[in-house]
Order: C-alpha cells, then structure tokens, then sequence
C-alpha cells in the first residue's frame, strides 16, 4: 500500500466508523446468524495475487459487519459495558499508526512516562491516597495472574519460580465464589491449584464475605501447616455485583501477614463518583487493586488498570533480564514490561490521556450517575410488575429479575433472555442466583439514553407476556 492508499483507505475506515456509530440504533444489537455462517463465506485459501482494497473492503462490509454483536450498541445490557468512547477510538488509531513496542522505557519513553502520569491521574480521580504506582495491562485477567503469581512468590520467599511448588508448603489464596472466574484461571496458571484455593461463605445483600469464617479458615490452614498467602476481594462481581467489606478484609489481611488484591474491574470506573466510593472503603488498605477502564470508563479494549502499593515486589516475581533487554546507564527508569507477564506491550495510556482530557472527569461522572439512576429506576418499575420479581437489588447499575412461572422457571427464563435477545432490540445475559437462573441487566454504553432504558422495559415485558400467553 503507498501513501496515497494508506491516506485514502484510512479516511475511508475512518468515514465508515463514524457512520457506522451513528446507525447503531437501527441495528439489531445482536447478529441473526447461524453458527459457521461466516465461516463458510470465508474463502478456505489464502490468495496468491494482491486483491484490490475495494473488494476487501466490501467483503468486510458484507460478510463481517452482519456478523458482529455490537458492543457499542446503546441497548447493549448485557454482561458489562466495553465502551469504546470515540475519542479513544481517534487515539488507537495514532497508536496503530505508530505501532510502537512499549516493552522498555527506551523503547517509547514518551508511553512509558505517559503511562507513569496517566496511572496517576486515575489514583486520584477514584480517590485512592499517594503511594500506590500501577501499570496498564491487558486485561483485569494478566493484572490478577500478577498478584497471583507475586502473592506466591511472598509467601514462599521467592523461591516459587526457582524451585517450583512440589516439596513446598502450599500457598492458600481466599476468596468467595462471587469473584470472576479470572481468579481461577489465576490459581491454576501460577500452579497452586483450585484445591487451594479457599471459598468464603457470604453473607447480606452484596454477598461479601464472611470476615469471621475468613480468619477461622487462615487460622485452620496454618494449624494444618499450609501457607496462606493471599486473599482476593470483590467490588462489584460479575454475575450479581458481589461486593465485599474490602475495610473488614483488610484487617484480616493485615493481621495475619497476607497480600490483598482488589477485583475491581468493572466498578472500578464509578469510583470517579464520591459518593459510591463506600463501596471499596478500604480498598486504600489492599496491596494491589485492578480496574479495567476498557469496561465502563470509555477507553477502547484493551486496558486494565492495576494499582500496587509495592512495585518492588512485583518486578521481583516478573522481571527478568536478558543482555538483549537491558537498558544500561539508565537508572531511575520503569521497563513496565517487568511488570507483567507478556514481554511486548501496547501502547494505551495515549487513550486514557485523549479520553480523560477530552470528556474531563465531570462529564465521565454524569454518565455514570445516569447510568446508575436509570438502572434503579428499571429495577424499581419491574418490582412494581406483578409477574417479575427482582432478585438482587441494583449494585450501581447491575441488577437481576427473573419473570414469575407456573411450569419450570429456570427454563421459563432461559427462553424469556432468548426471546429477548431475538427480538433484537436489546441484549442481555443471565446469570444463576443461589443455583436458579436469573437475567441480569446492566446500563452501562456511552450512548444510552433514558429513552433507551423505557424501550428496555417494554420489550422485556412484551416478550414475557408473549411467552406467557
Ligand atoms: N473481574 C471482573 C469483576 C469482571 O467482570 C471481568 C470481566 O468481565 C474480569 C475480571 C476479567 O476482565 P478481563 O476481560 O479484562 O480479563
């Protein structure tokens, strides 16, 4: 491609974005395809000439875009908002165009200390004290593997990378069952084992963990000569917005010696808002938090947030320093790529930076607050519906219901999401709430509006009585 093609096709992708963006409303949110129809329009070789970009483009118009859920639907509900804000999709887009490894500060000095300043910016807009420092990984799942992984290395003095786990004590990690399944996968990946990791019952309406059953589990582990290493609370769990009493744990954390890492991932943004910061009260106290900015705050995927009180520990379990790495004669420099675990890195602060700087916070926090206000509001006019019930109270904007049936309700609901999602005008998910199936909703998308939650009550009401009828 020479550089007229390259400023021709890029203005045309750019065109066709802010087209496509604007006719969303119009689309079905989700695809009316069929599994392996995409596929089959796929040609099954790759081409030995050069195709004109025309008929590439046409393709991708034809058989790709009919194939997409769109996430930046404004009646997207389902499983949480990844908010694309189009001012970091204008940011990506230089990135793209420079296409820089940020592996090492001399490999972009100007993302790592943007990045440096940006992870700053956000400390203070969620209102978390100085003295914690981060890093923007890819995603909230590499942000826990890393405490994960550093919670192991703590507790076995360092010794976990060199020597493996057979022949030492095992590292116990607590959490209760409303953390995301990110946290299994971490447990598994670092080789502790889901036998070690230890589920909290819970207790009241944010499911949190019992403190009480915490701290006798870590006394009876250690009685049994293992070794508690670390314990992961929830704020705003992904099936029903599991949230625990970070504060609480915290004090138990502290006492026995133990790291906390805070799941914050899709909360996280509405910590901008004081007056929600209740919710992680004590999260001040963890010993690293994630948040994933890629979720609800409006930066294009990918781009989790993770804050650490000591990086030296961090760095300790991850950097590793081949000659072909190393930086010489550059003290007082941060490689991030030490870390986290993959060695290449993206460049993402850029649009976190464009985002913050061109919505300012306040407008962020408007959004959020709306946000918040039209989910109570659904979940109060559904309450109000003979035939639904809500089955847990909104956290922030997450809420669950489920429509009252004669026959098998698990089913009755099931076929309710379906039909749902079939009409077309809105997507949603369900979840399961002690075992029996429940649909959750979340407001969460950059462009919804009132309006569009109102449209979201009436189609999820007509397709109940349909069903029903
Ligand atoms: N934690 C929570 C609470 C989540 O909801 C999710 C994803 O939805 C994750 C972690 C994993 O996030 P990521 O896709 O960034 O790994």
């Amino acid at each position: 491609m020479n550089s007229d093609d390259f400023r021709q096709w890029s203005r045309h992708a750019a065109d066709w974005g802010v087209e496509y963006r604007s006719s969303l409303r119009e689309r079905p949110v989700r695809p009316l395809v069929e599994p392996g129809d995409i596929f089959r329009s796929i040609e099954a070789s790759p081409p030995e000439a050069a195709e004109p970009m025309e008929r590439i483009f046409a393709d991708f118009e034809d058989k790709i875009v009919p194939g997409m859920t769109h996430w930046q639907h404004p009646r997207f509900f389902a499983y949480f908002p990844a908010n694309a804000a189009p001012v970091s999709v204008v940011a990506e887009y230089l990135v793209s165009a420079m296409a820089a490894q940020c592996m090492l500060w001399q490999t972009s000095p100007a993302a790592t200390e943007l990045e440096t300043r940006i992870v700053d910016w956000m400390r203070q807009a969620l209102g978390l004290p100085e003295g914690f420092s981060g890093v923007i990984q890819d995603s909230a799942s590499s942000a826990t593997l890393a405490a994960v992984l550093t919670m192991r290395e703590r507790a076995l003095d360092w010794q976990g990378n060199k020597q493996g786990l057979a022949g030492q004590r095992r590292p116990r990690i607590y959490s209760s069952d409303q953390v995301h399944t990110s946290i299994d996968r971490a447990i598994w990946v670092s080789g502790i084992g889901e036998d070690n990791l230890v589920r909290i019952p819970v207790t009241g309406r944010f499911r949190a963990m019992d403190t009480v059953a915490l701290e006798a589990a870590i006394a009876a582990d250690r009685e049994a000569g293992m070794l508690p290493a670390g314990i992961i609370a929830s704020v705003g769990g992904t099936s029903t917005g599991g949230t625990d009493d970070v504060a609480a744990v915290a004090a138990v954390a502290r006492r026995h010696g133990l790291y906390l890492h805070v799941d914050a991932a899709w909360a996280g943004s509405a910590m901008i808002c004081p007056e929600f910061r209740h919710f992680w009260a004590g999260a001040e106290l963890a010993d690293s938090i994630v948040f994933n900015p890629h979720k609800w705050l409006g930066a294009q995927f990918d781009c989790s947030m993770q804050f650490i009180r000591q990086p030296e520990d961090l760095v300790r379990t991850l950097a590793i320093k081949p000659e072909f790495l190393k930086t010489h004669g550059r003290d007082g420099i941060i490689n991030y790529s030490e870390w986290s675990v993959p060695l290449g890195r993206r460049f993402r602060a850029l649009k976190l930076w464009f985002l913050l700087r061109a919505h300012g916070l306040e407008a962020l926090r408007s959004m959020i607050r709306n946000h918040v206000a039209w989910s109570e509001g659904l979940a109060a006019r559904l309450a109000n519906e003979p035939d639904f019930e809500i089955v847990t109270e909104p956290m922030l904007s997450l809420f669950s219901f489920r429509h009252k049936a004669t026959g098998d309700a698990d089913d009755h609901n099931l076929r309710l999401v379906n039909a749902i999602n079939d009409d077309g005008r809105l997507y949603l998910t369900q979840t399961r709430v002690d075992g029996r199936v429940a649909i959750r909703f979340q407001v969460g998308q950059f462009e919804t509006t009132a309006e569009d939650v109102d449209t979201a009550f009436t189609v999820i009401c007509d397709c109940a009585r349909s069903l029903k009828g």
